[in-house]
Formats: structure tokens, sequence, C-alpha cells
């Protein structure tokens, strides 16, 4: 079989017309594009940390963690290295192979970057891979932290161009595709998604995904999530996506970036199982496990786990030298250490 060509010069019109494809038709296209570059029976499972939380001086109006709106949002400021280092150590001894930390912030600030920098390369010498998510970057402390080590970077597109200022009026889409653009100059990974559900219309999720395929390299990691209406954010109130609309937009990614990671993220927990194996069978591979997703719920781990095992999906594992039990029992432990941990941060599903 003849492996999906990778393009880069996808138009609107082209992306809105997969997305109307009849759903069968949509589901298989997806389902056969995934099956030429991936095991479909694998989800990559990452760990989340908050390790600064709230008082974010953006607008972006889904988010609880926007210093713009009062969501009883409990502050927490950059934590300390130590802190961040035994739960990157406990997770790595309970099976994490990624560990993500997410800042609230515009931009990290000069007096915090030594801190965040040391923080990547202690998580790094634990053999893990890092990934951070601290707002905008310039393009030199986007080097600092591919010298520090940093493995991803992720920084949301969110939505379309032209829907974006009914999201966001803080900052630009042109500075968002800057800090992407700083951070491959960088040498650094990419993970980059949008929100769904946040009353955009079809245009705008056509948009959306055209932004992110005709980027110069696809994401490595494409986070599609679904808005968590959160009270006292300005999107509390928007109408719920159709779910077919989601799993759509889902295979589409899928279709039209083809090697990429495409993660399920925020908004797990208000789907049922039948949604989520939906959302596998649509080309989906990635997941956060846990309580919480930062600041929003997230299905109990452990019944990720049993969902994982009713469809007989294996966490992805970078170490081929592992066994098929070894990953399994690698997820279960990961699991039980989520279920154990008493401090379990409330993180912001950043897309900061
Ligand atoms: S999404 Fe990120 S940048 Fe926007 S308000 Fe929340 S933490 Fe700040």
């Amino acid at each position: 079989m003849t492996a999906t060509a990778i393009r880069h010069d996808w138009t609107v019109q082209e992306v809105r017309a997969l997305l109307e494809l009849p759903f069968n038709d949509l589901i298989f296209k997806a389902q056969t594009v995934h099956r030429e570059h991936f095991d479909p029976n694998e989800v990559q499972v990452s760990t989340l940390l908050s390790i600064k939380t709230g008082a974010c001086p953006e607008d972006c109006k889904y988010c609880p963690q926007s210093g713009h709106y009062n969501t009883g949002l409990e502050k927490e400021k950059l934590l300390e290295i130590e802190r961040v280092v035994a739960e990157a150590k406990a997770a790595r001894e309970k099976g994490a192979s990624r560990f993500c930390m997410g800042a609230a912030w515009r931009s990290p600030a000069k007096k915090d970057m030594p801190y965040v920098l040391d923080m990547v390369r202690q998580v790094k010498s634990l053999g893990l891979e890092t990934c951070m998510t601290l707002g905008m970057l310039k393009e030199e402390q986007a080097q600092e932290l591919a010298d520090a080590g940093l493995d991803y970077y992720n920084h949301n597109l969110d939505t379309s161009e032209k829907y974006y200022n009914h999201i966001i009026t803080t900052r630009t889409y042109q500075d968002r595709l800057d800090t992407l653009d700083n951070v491959r100059k960088a040498g650094m990974k990419v993970c980059c998604g949008g929100i769904m559900g946040m009353g955009e219309d079809l245009d705008d999720r056509a948009g959306l995904l055209v932004q992110l395929a005709n980027l110069p390299q696809h994401p490595e990691s494409v986070p599609v999530n679904m808005l968590v209406k959160v009270e006292g954010t300005p999107l509390d109130q928007v109408d719920d996506l159709d779910p077919f609309d989601f799993i759509r937009t889902i295979a589409v990614a899928r279709i039209i970036m083809p090697e990429s990671h495409v993660r399920l993220s925020a908004g797990r927990e208000n789907m049922n199982e039948q949604m989520q194996a939906m959302c596998f069978l649509a080309g989906a591979n990635s997941i956060f496990y846990g309580e919480k997703l930062l600041t929003t719920a997230n299905p109990e781990a452990d019944r990720d786990r049993e969902l994982f095992r009713r469809l007989g999906i294996r966490p992805e594992q970078r170490e081929q030298s592992h066994t098929e039990e070894e990953q399994v029992e690698a997820l279960t432990d990961a699991v039980e250490y989520e279920r154990t941990r008493h401090m379990f941060y409330d993180a912001t599903r950043e897309s900061a």
C-alpha cells in the first residue's frame, strides 16, 4: 500500500469537504490512513503537571486560569524545582516516559528562565522526555530551552485565524505563529492543536486544521480539545458541539497530518467510553491520563486502564525493548501512582 502523501498545501475548501463526508466514509478513510502510519492498537500516554497556576494576564475566553475571569481557581506560584523533580521522578518510577510541565504565563519572565531551564535539565536527567508550555517564546528563549534539553513545546493555535479575536484579544494569531516558528528554529518538536465547541463554525474548524497542516512541518503532536465549560469564563454558556462534529475533526486531523500523534485532550471527562472509542477509531492515538487535566477534570485513571483493556489498546512506549506485559504494567503502575498521589495539582489545560 502506498502511504498517504504528506502535504502542506491544503485549502479550506478541501478540508471542509472532508469534514462533510458521510460519517462512515470519513471514519473509514481516517482509519485507513492511520493504519499506514501507526499501530492502530497503540495509544501514547503522557503525564502533565502545572508548574504555575492561575493569574494569567491573557484573556483566553475558555480558560479558568485567566486573571480576567473569576472562576474560584486556586492560584499557585512557580513550583520549587525540588517539587517538580520529585513529581517527575515518581512519575518515571511508575512508568511515565514523557513529563509535560505547564505554566499560566503570557511568556516566561527573564527572572523565571533560570528556574525553568534547571527544571528541564533535571527532569531530562531522569531519562524522561520533556515537554513544556509557557506561553509565547522569543527566539533566544526557545534556543535556551532547546539547549537545556527540552524535547517538545506546546503552543496551541486554538481556532481559525478568522475566529481568533472572538476568543483572545491580548495577543494575535501571528504572535502564536511566531512562537511556533521560534520553537522549530531552535530544533524542538511541536505540540499544537486547538479547541472545538467554542461557538466556531465549520469553516473555522477547517481553517484551524489547514493552518496546522500547512505549517512548514506538521506538529508532532496535535491536541484536539473539546471545550470544557467552566463557570465564570465567557464561554460557560456556549452551545454544545455535536459530538459527531468533534469526531469528524479528529478524523480529518488524522487524514491531513498522517504522521502526527493526534491527542484526544481536554473534554474527555464529558465523553462516554463509546465516544472515546470512536475517537480512537477516527485516528486519535494519544491521551493524558490522570484524574485531572490541568484545571479541568479528566477521567479517572483506572477507568482509562479499563477502557484500554476492553478495547485491546496498549500504551505506546518509545523504548522498543519493553514487552507488551511490561507496557501494560507501566500504565497500571502509572495509574496507581495517579490514584495514590496526594498532591495533585489543579493545572491548566493550557493551551498557553
Ligand atoms: S490558555 Fe494559557 S495563555 Fe490563555 S489564559 Fe489560560 S493559561 Fe493564560
